[in-house]
This record gives structure tokens, sequence and C-alpha cells, in this order.
């Protein structure tokens, strides 16, 4: 029998144009080509903080339901490693931006402990016998967001790390898309209980012991921090003890291997840094960003459940802020679940199939307007609006502009799909040559009524609308 206790530190890179302390672009680029005297260390530079920086750390303290220090100050961490080359890292460690915050995961709410800004290192490329420096990243925004001990199992962990990134991309904080963009460190420990029977005492005594905690450093991505958590559990079940120690997690060979034992907390000495003042920040900023926050996920599922339409739609709708704006844009048009499922089903699968998102391709709500009157007036079939889509996506992968669903049509020498009165044509065909179905039919066997359905699909070659067949066919019928 074991206990989990699991608690995250997540560092997040902050969507700004420039880098936390200097005025380095935040780009990739080539290596070391975005660094100054300030992000490489120079003796004698001094750092001047980003305002951006502050309001994107703050909206995510509102995001995730914080209290909001309205003073809060830097320090300088110090260690000695080639990825810093101040040997110290300018944090947050006294007072964070945010603090005491929740996340609901599930059914239960996870405690957030805090979120405070700091700069990123240098990133480390390790090769066999020397490692590589890219001092772009030196200077990054983070945000770190720490939770409390409250994850009970490496799924719930992932969980929650889906919700939060599902967050973070509502209110615009950070590009997940980008690699590293978000960064996990996990700590993990197991009490057990152990049964054993005790003769002397007539009865079963059980005997707790405590793991130590271990930290799981640097995973990259939810599923990861999943993976890299069930095998520490396996770890840890298999051996005698186990040692307050930090590990690493290899990606490759899904293991994790310590890197260093913690014999206590390491000494980081922190100080004040003393080259930025204190922040304060005025009730009216906070107003500001805490009013023009986005809507959060949680809440437009609430909203979008008013319609009728299924929990799964709504569901992928929400694995992208841009298809819920395009969804209520669509919305004031047209009839909502004939929005909902021409961008959650069709143009999400065609999206999903080249690993893009509606934000990259450049497909306009007025394109979607196109293609939903289109439908609504029987002149395609929903299988046609998802090759349109699909053709629509591919202009984009090969870098034209984008055609307008009627010139896709053209394009594709679509005939011309059937007329009203054609259908109603061959409905009527159908009904003659079908005597025995029609009368089964009127015996109540549901299954003729299929049966004559198919029969017209085939007479239209397929260029017509199955329900709408089905409408007329009744109409003739009943
Ligand atoms: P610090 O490293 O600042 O001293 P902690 O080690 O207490 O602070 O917290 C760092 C992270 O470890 C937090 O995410 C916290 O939730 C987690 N943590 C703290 N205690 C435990 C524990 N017993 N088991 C698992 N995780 C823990
Ligand atoms: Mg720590
Ligand atoms: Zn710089």
């Amino acid at each position: 029998m074991q206990e989990i206790k699991i608690g995250l530190e997540v560092h997040v890179q902050l969507n700004t144009e420039s880098k936390l302390f200097c005025s380095c672009s935040t780009k990739r680029g080539e290596p070391n080509t975005n660094v100054c005297d300030i992000c490489l260390g120079f003796p004698g530079t001094k750092p001047v903080l980003n305002e951006k920086a502050i309001e994107l750390a703050l909206k995510i303290g509102y995001a995730l339901d914080c209290k909001i220090n309205r003073k809060f100050l830097f320090s300088r961490k110090t260690y000695f490693y080639p990825d810093l080359p101040k040997n110290f890292q300018i944090t947050q460690f006294e007072i964070p931006v945010a603090h005491k915050g929740k996340l609901k995961v599930r059914d239960r709410e996870i405690r957030i402990r805090r979120v405070h800004l700091e700069e990123d290192p240098a990133k480390i490329i390790r090769e066999d016998d020397y490692i590589l420096l890219d001092y772009n990243r030196s200077g990054i925004p983070l945000a770190e967001i720490v939770t409390e001990p409250d994850l009970k199992s490496p799924a719930e962990a992932r969980s929650f790390l889906q919700r939060l990134e599902q967050i973070l991309e509502f209110i615009y904080v950070t590009d997940l898309n980008k690699e590293g963009s978000m960064r996990v460190d996990a700590n993990i420990s197991m009490t057990r209980y152990k049964i054993e029977y005790n003769y002397s005492k007539g009865g079963g005594i059980t005997e707790r012991k405590k793991g130590d905690q271990v930290e799981i450093k640097n995973i990259s991505g939810a599923k990861e921090v999943e993976k890299a958590l069930s095998y520490e559990v396996l770890r840890q079940k298999n051996i005698k003890e186990v040692k307050r120690e930090t590990r690493l997690w290899n990606e490759k060979t899904k293991t994790t291997v310590s890197a260093r034992v913690k014999e206590e907390e390491e000494e980081y000495g922190y100080i004040f840094e003393p080259d930025l003042p204190v922040i304060e920040l005025s009730e009216e900023k906070l107003n500001k960003v805490c009013s023009n926050l986005p809507e959060l996920p949680e809440s437009k599922k609430k909203r979008f459940l008013k319609y009728k339409i299924s929990e799964e739609i709504i569901d992928t709708l929400l694995t992208e802020p841009e298809l819920t704006h395009y969804f209520e844009y669509l919305c004031e048009t047209h009839n909502e679940k004939a929005s909902a499922v021409i961008l959650a089903k069709y143009l999400k699968k065609t999206l999903n199939y080249h690993n893009l998102k509606l934000r990259d391709v450049g497909i306009e709500v007025r394109h979607l307007r196109r293609i939903l009157d289109l439908l609504q007036q029987y002149l395609i079939t929903d299988d046609v609006a998802e090759i349109i889509l699909r053709e629509m996506v591919n202009d984009y992968i090969n870098r034209e502009e984008i055609r307008e669903p009627k010139q896709v049509l053209r394009d594709l020498d679509y005939e011309k799909p059937l007329e009203e009165e054609k259908i109603r044509k061959f409905v009527r065909e159908v009904i003659r040559e079908n005597t025995k179905a029609v009368k089964d039919y009127h015996r109540g066997e549901e299954k003729a009524l299929d049966y004559l359905i198919g029969q017209i699909m085939r007479k239209t070659g397929r260029r017509a609308d199955a329900k709408r067949i089905k409408e007329l066919l009744k109409f003739e019928l009943d």
C-alpha cells in the first residue's frame, strides 16, 4: 500500500518581444546572435525590467485565482554553471508576483503555491565529449508556477498540466508550439504502509514509512511528465530506501538517472537584487490587467453547453482559443450546431492531419460563412464541405492565397450539385421502382427507408445531402 504526493514547478516562457532585463529579441535565430552585455552578464551592466513580462505574470496569477502582491522584489539566486554567466540568476524569492491560487482538475482542487518571474538561463546542447551554449535563451522571461504537493498520481499530474496549458493558451501569455516553452520539475514522494502480523500483540500493525522527496528536473511536456513520474513510482517501489535527490529524465531510454544527492536544501545564498527597485503596482494597473483578462475555457464551456451541442464537440473547440472565437462569430449569422460541426469536425480533422493550428492557416470567418451558406442551401453535402476545407488548408501549405469556397468547387470541376427539383424527380422515380420497399416501410419497417435513401443517393451520384433526401422521401411517402 502506498500514498503518492506530487508537486510541480512549471517554467513557462512568456510571450514578450524582448528579454526580461535587456532589449534583445526573444526570437530563436542563429545561436548567440540575440545577445548583449546584459544578458551575457558582463560586469558593470545593469538590468532594466520589462513591463510586459510583469503584465503576463499578473495574467497568470489572476487566471489561477491567486492573491496578487502589489509590492514585490527580485533576488539573486547564486550558483555556478556554464548556462549562467553572471553566476547568479535573477529570480523572485521572498515575495513573488502572485501566490495562494488554485486550479481545478476534474473534481479536485490543486493549490498553487506561487507564481514568480525569473530569467531563463542559456541553453546547453550536450554533445559526446563537449557541450555547446546558446545564449539566445539567456534572459528570456519565465513565469514559474509552483504547486503544493496535492497531486496524487502521475496521470493526475498530466491532467493538471494539460489544463494549465489550455488556460495559458487562452490568456495568450506563451507560445506552446515553440519547443521548450514549458519545462517542468516534478517532485514526488511516496509513503509506504507495511502491514505485518504481530503475534505477541495479537494483531496486525502498520508500519508507516515516509519516503524522501525526489525531484525530476527539466521535463518537457505533460505526457513526458506522466511517463517520468510513472517510471519513478516503479523505481521507488523496487528499492528499499529512497534518498532525497535530484534526478534527470531521459526521453530516449525512458528512465530517470541520479544527478545529485541532496543532503539537505541547497544553499543558494539568496540576496536582494540591488540593481532593481522594489516594484509597486498601482491599483489602476492591476484593475486594467484583471479586467482585460480573456474569458477562461471553463467559463466558455459553460456558455457553449447551453446550445445543445455535444460535450465532445465543445471540448474539441476548446483545444484552441481561435476555434472558440470563430465559433462565436459564426453563431452570429448561422446555426450553432452547424457552426460547431464545421469547425470541430471537418476543419479540425484537416488541421490535425497536418499538425497545424487554425490561427496559422489564414482561413477567415467569412470563408466558413460561405461554406455554411452552401450547406444550408443544399448546394453541397457535408462530405464536400470537408473537401473544400482540405483544399483551403492545402492553399496555405502551398503558400498560395486561400481560395473562396466557390472557386474551390469550380477548380475541382465539381459538378454542380443537384437542384431541389432534380432530387424530387429521383425520389419519385425510386418510389415507383421499389414498390416492395415502399410497402415494407408503410408496414413500419424503418430499414426500408434506409434502403430507399441509398437508391436515391446512387441516382444523384452523391450530389445531394442524405438528410435532405430523407426529408423529401418522407414527404412523398407519408
Ligand atoms: P523548496 O524547493 O522551495 O524548498 P519544496 O521542496 O517544499 O520547496 O517545494 C518544491 C516543490 O516540491 C513544490 O512543487 C512542492 O509542491 C513539492 N513538494 C514539497 N513537498 C513534497 C513532498 N513531500 N512530496 C512531493 N512533492 C513535494
Ligand atoms: Mg525546488
Ligand atoms: Zn541582451
